[in-house]
This record gives structure tokens, sequence and C-alpha cells, in this order.
């Protein structure tokens, strides 16, 4: 009986002995293609990425990564990781080394498990920790083919097999991988260098650590965040507090700025300075804060009817100069000199037009500088030698999110500086930035970021400050949604502005990956302030379907009014590939032309006692007046007023004002009257403006 138990004992011994020594019977071995040149170019992705030199491509294993293969099959999967170096098509992580991918062991949908490699060689299968990680495939993930409960088993068992013969510490999903960006083991150089992963998933890790909780794995680090955006969240609550309440409207003058210039003049965190005198004998001035070795310019309104950015530029000295998160302005204003170039163009901003005085586009002098604008521009660049730059705009209204109904607010670019659109550090660095600024808009106005159209401009600010060697960034204000003074565009400018200068003081940027910028969507130019679907439209007896995209568009007035609107039709046909700030369906609609009210009024003033509603609903848009007051041309009737000789236009078409009826049986239908659209339901009708119109 003792021998017997001896016997039993020596066998058992016998039997655990040779698991350790030999691969245990449920690995099959499989390799992949290991010669001398993927031995080299492990070798010299070690090198590259990690800064090891090694004689040998192996690793000290001390964490399990989990992947799929979006593959659905072994063989394909297979042939995926066989070849020593990149297939053509990944070109997101060939700049990063030519070896390819692969992983120790593969996980076919049965179970089965290969071993492709040997365990302690190193394989590309996740950045940044491919020195100390063996990694493991499985075959699948793609929505025809989950990972299944087999796969599951296996990988329980391959952990428990690793942690068995290694120093295992961790076990983690690819998708996990960026939390190590802060932990020691964390080696990649390339702080831009990430992709995003989201295999295998939370459900299939959620069964591995559950079977393998006894084995006491570390808990995955927390995720690195970003440092800046939760600071700017913070900022931001408080916005009103540093909004600069004398700018509240678009249409701001030099006069509007200079008491606040001189403001800061006398403050002292400020240094300022002019630095340069438009055509018409403006001042130009430098405001200038911080100590730190890192210069940023910021100019704006170098086209004189583009002011948003000018308005959130005194919302940011605000900021900076309020008692609020002292320290942090203090680490700020440490690490970065700015300097903010308000109204470049103030003879252009006093009849709030592009050009200015010598009726140049400022932005197309960069090379010839004629504009005294363009050369006080020019020699602050030069004399900071700034390392940031940005060129803060305005953007037409109309511009959309390419493919989406979403106005493009905010639209960035990284000018190019040639032809070839190269990216340089200096513009690798825009771009960064513009990631980041990009990330962080979302959360305040999802959908509404645009990219510009990067074609090299050789005569325009940009594209030269960016070849002179400043990074530089284009902000283009665009549309919002009920927002005509841009007023929360100009929230959305200080936000942007104010979490790139800190993540430019924090150099936090770097972590963005380059390859992010081109994902934000192209702006387009599909979007009316009224798109109207469907209407039926009769013309020499035949009936068609149109749409209308009509715009209301500003006419600038010296009245007590600034401007008023003069609405146009943009376009008409089929408009199903465009968009609206309002689109009505108005499918089954028949569009009726407008009627005169058959007496002439004597004057302007007799029209106040008209009954508009009653007008309106028996289809008459126009109001003859006999005496037509000089120089207006608007009224707030919810009408046309119209001089003694006036025809209504008998056909629509483009260019011209949009002044109908849409009727159809059974339902009140609507007055169009100056392109604003008014329910004829029986409230009170009202719309921005009516026009006069002389003849
Ligand atoms: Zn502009």
């Amino acid at each position: 009986m003792r021998y017997l138990l001896f016997l039993l004992a020596s066998l058992i011994l016998i039997s655990c002995g040779s698991s350790r020594k030999n691969p245990p019977s449920r690995i099959i071995d499989r390799p992949i293609v290991f010669d001398e040149e993927r031995e080299q170019l492990s070798l010299d992705y070690m090198k590259e990425r990690y800064g090891l030199e090694q004689e040998q491509p192996v690793i000290e294993p001390k964490m399990v990564v989990l992947h799929w293969t979006a593959i659905p099959t072994l063989e394909r999967s297979f042939e995926a990781f066989k070849n020593p170096t990149l297939p053509g098509a990944r070109t997101e992580i060939a700049g990063a080394g030519n070896l390819n991918v692969s992983t120790q062991f593969l996980v076919d949908r049965d179970g089965t498990i290969y071993r492709l490699m040997p365990e302690t060689t190193m394989g590309r299968h996740v950045i940044g920790l491919n020195h100390a990680a063996i990694g493991v495939e499985n075959v699948g993930g793609t929505p025809e083919t989950p990972l299944t409960e087999a796969q599951v088993e296996a990988n329980i068992w391959l952990v428990r097999y690793l942690k068995s013969k290694y120093d295992i510490q961790y076990v983690i999903g690819h998708h996990e991988y960026t939390n190590f960006e802060d932990h020691e083991l964390w080696l990649e150089k390339d702080e831009s260098y990430r992709t995003q992963k989201s295999d295998p998933g939370e459900e299939f890790m959620a069964k591995v650590r559950a079977a393998t909780a006894d084995l006491q794995f570390k808990p995955l680090p927390e995720p690195v965040r970003n440092e800046t955006f939760p600071l700017i969240r913070d900022i931001v609550e408080d916005y009103e507090k540093y909004k600069e309440n004398t700018l509240e409207e678009r249409r701001i003058k030099h006069e509007d700025i200079l008491p606040l210039i001189a403001k800061w003049k006398d403050h002292e965190l400020f240094e300022v300075n002019k630095v340069g005198t438009s055509i018409e004998g403006r001042s130009l001035n430098l405001i200038s804060v911080g100590s730190g070795d890192t210069d940023v310019l910021l100019w704006s309104q170098m086209h004189g009817d583009e002011s948003t950015a000018t308005m959130a530029v005194f919302d940011i000295l605000n900021f900076l100069a309020d008692d609020s998160f002292q320290q942090e302005k203090q680490e700020l204003l440490q690490n970065v000199r700015l300097h903010f170039l308000p109204m470049l163009n103030p003879d252009g901003a006093e009849e709030f037009q592009r050009r200015n005085a010598l009726g140049i586009d400022v932005n197309r002098d960069a090379l010839r500088l004629q504009s005294p604008e363009a050369q006080s521009l020019k020699r602050i660049r030069d004399s900071l030698d700034a390392d940031f730059g940005f060129n803060l705009h305005d953007q037409s209204r109309y511009y959309n999110a390419e493919g989406t109904e979403k106005p493009a607010t905010i639209s960035f670019l990284a000018p190019a500086y040639d032809y070839e659109k190269s990216v340089n550090d200096v513009r690798g660095n825009a771009m960064k930035l513009i990631v980041q600024m990009n990330e962080l808009l979302q959360e305040y106005a999802s959908g509404n970021v645009g990219r510009y159209n990067d074609d090299f401009e050789p005569r325009a600010f940009g594209d030269n400050i960016q070849k002179w060697g400043t990074s530089t960034i284009l902000i283009e204000s665009g549309g919002f949604p009920d927002d005509r003074e841009k007023q929360e565009i100009r929230k959305l400018n200080f936000l942007a502005i104010l979490a790139a200068i800190f993540s430019i003081s924090e150099e936090d940027y770097k972590r963005a990956a380059i390859a992010d910028y081109s994902k934000i969507p192209e702006n387009d130019s599909k979007l009316y302030d009224l798109k109207l679907t469907g209407l039926q439209y009769e013309l020499l007896g035949d009936q068609y379907i149109l749409d209308l995209g009509i715009n209301h568009s500003e006419i600038p007035s010296k009245g007590e009014q600034k401007f008023y609107f003069r609405s146009n039709i943009a376009d008409q046909g089929d408009l199903s590939t465009n968009y609206g700030y309002q689109a009505i369906d108005v499918s089954g609609f028949s569009l009726k032309p407008g009627k005169i009210y058959p007496q002439t009024l004597p004057n302007l003033k007799a029209a106040e006692k008209l009954d508009f509603s009653d007008l309106l609903s028996e289809g008459i848009a126009y109001v003859k007046v006999k005496d037509l007051p000089k120089g207006q041309n608007y009224t707030n009737y919810p009408i046309i007023i119209v001089g003694e000789r006036f025809r209504a236009p008998e056909k629509i078409e483009v260019g011209m004002n949009p002044t109908f009826f849409l009727q159809k049986t059974g339902e009140s239908g609507y007055a169009v009257i100056n392109g604003f659209v008014i329910s004829l339901d029986g409230s009170a009708p009202k719309i921005e403006n009516g026009l006069i119109i002389r003849n």
C-alpha cells in the first residue's frame, strides 16, 4: 500500500514537472515567419520606440494583453501576422516602423490555442508595452463573429498558464492600454503615436477577470486624463463673470475697444504698446502678459467685419486679470508670454467691411506688405519670433460640417506652408492643438466644428507665418442657431483659445494625434437660413415640385438699427443635399403669389392702422404707399410696402425677394414675407423686418 502511494505520488510529480518543461498538450505550435528580417525589425522597433538596445528581441513578461483580430477566420487571421513586414494597407501605424504585427498566441473560435512565436520574443501588438506584454489574439470580433464562450475559457486557461510561468502582474484588454501612459512600464517615446482600440471589450474582460480573481492581478491604473480640460470646464462655468460687457454685438468699432485698451495699459499685469497705425490713423495695440519663454501671438479682425474673436480676446483679458484661478494662471504666465493684437483692421471695422481703407484684403498682403496693418503684423511676428500664432477670423454662417445639418460654428485650419501641404513639426503642433480644441468644443457644441480648406495660399498671413516657423492656427467663427450676434460663438472662442493657451503651457497638446486632425469634418457650404421642401409650383398651367433655399441677408443701415434683412432666394430645385437653420416640409402646399392691397395709402404712418393678420389671411403681401419716406428701406410691419407703380412678380426665381403664400386645402397655411415664415394660425404675425420696395 505504501509502495503504491509512493508510486502514485511519483507519477504526479513527474507529470507536474514535465508540464513545466514541455508545452501542455493544449497549445499547438504554428509559427509565423520569424527570420533574420523580422528579428532585425523587432530590434529596430525596440530601439526606436522604447530606447531599448538589445542583442535579441526578447521581453520580460509583466502583462497579458487580450485582443480580437476583427477577422472572421483562423486562416485569414494567421495570414495577417505571418509575414515579417506590415502589409501596405496599415498606413496608420506604418510611420512607427515596418515590423508586422503579431501576438504570441492566437485562439480560434472553438478555443484551440495556437502559439505563433516563442512566448518571450517581442510581438508588435500594443503601443508602449510590447517589451513587457504577451499578446493573445482571438479570431473574430466582427459584428457577425462575436467572441465565443470557448474563447473565453481558452483565454482563462492561457492566463493561468502564463501566470504560472512568468511574473505576470496585469491582465488587460487591448482597449485599456492607454491607461498605462503614465505607468513605469510605458516606454513609447512619441506622445502622439496612439490608435483607438475597442477589442476585446468590457464583457470579455469581465469574464476573464472574474475567473482569474484568485491570481490577484493588479488593478488597471487610472486612465491618464487631459490635464487642461477639467480646468477649462471650471473656468467656463463662470464665463459670465469674465465676459466684457461693454462689447455685446458684432458691429464693434475702434472707439469701442480704446477704453478697454487704456484700462489694461494702467493695469500692472499687462504691458500695452502701440505697434502701428492704420491708413486712416487708428492705433494698433499689442497687449502682452506673462514672463515665459514660449511666445504666443494672437491677432483678430484682420477683416473688419469679423469681430467675434475680438470680443473673446477681451473676455480672456478679464479672466487673466480676475482674482480667480490664481495658481493656475501664475503657472501659465511663468511658462508663456501672450501677445494680443485685437482689431488689426480698425478702418474696416469702422464700416463693418472685410477690406481695409485701401480696399485690399489684408490677408492677401503678407508678401507685398503694402498696407500698414500688414506691415505691423509682420514686424511683430518677426520681432517676437512667436512659437504659436492664432489667426482669428469669422466665416460664412452658411458653412456646415460636411455631411451634416450642423453649422460649422467653429472651423479650424493649420494652414499649409507649401503646395504639397507638407507637415513638419511647426504645422504638426498646430494640428495637435486643433485636435485638442476640437475635442473640448464637442462638449459644448457637438458636431459644430469644421475643418477649413488647407490649399496653400502664398499671399495669406496664416500660410506664411506657418512657413516662417510659428505654429499657426486659424480659427473661423461661423454661425450658430439663434445667435445672430455671435455671443454663444464668442464663448466658444473664449474656451477654445484658453484651452489652447493652457495646453501650450503644459505641453499637453503633444499627447494629441495628428491623425485625428483629418477626422474633423471639412467645411461644406450647404446651409440656408430657411429651407422649404417639396412645395407645389404652377407655371404656364403645369405643376412642378420645388425646394427653396432662402437666405436672410444683412444690409447695413444708418438708421436706428445697424442693419436690416433683405432676403433672397439662394437656390431652387432639388435641394435634398442642403440644410436649413430652419427647415420646413411644405409638401402638398401650393405657392400662391402675394396680392396687392386694393387701396393706396397716403403715407407710411397710415399703414399702422392696418390689421396685418387680416391682410395676410386674405393673401395680401403688398401695400402701396404714395409718399415713401426717403432713405428708409425697411419697416417693422410683417408686409412689403411698395411704390405706386409696383407690380407683383409673376414667377419666382433665384435672387428675388421671397414673398408669397403657401396654401393647402384644410390647412391654415403660411405667409412668407421677406423670406420669413408666418404661420397663419391666427396668432399675431411677426417677422424680423418687412421691406420698402420703391417700384
Ligand atoms: Zn477673415
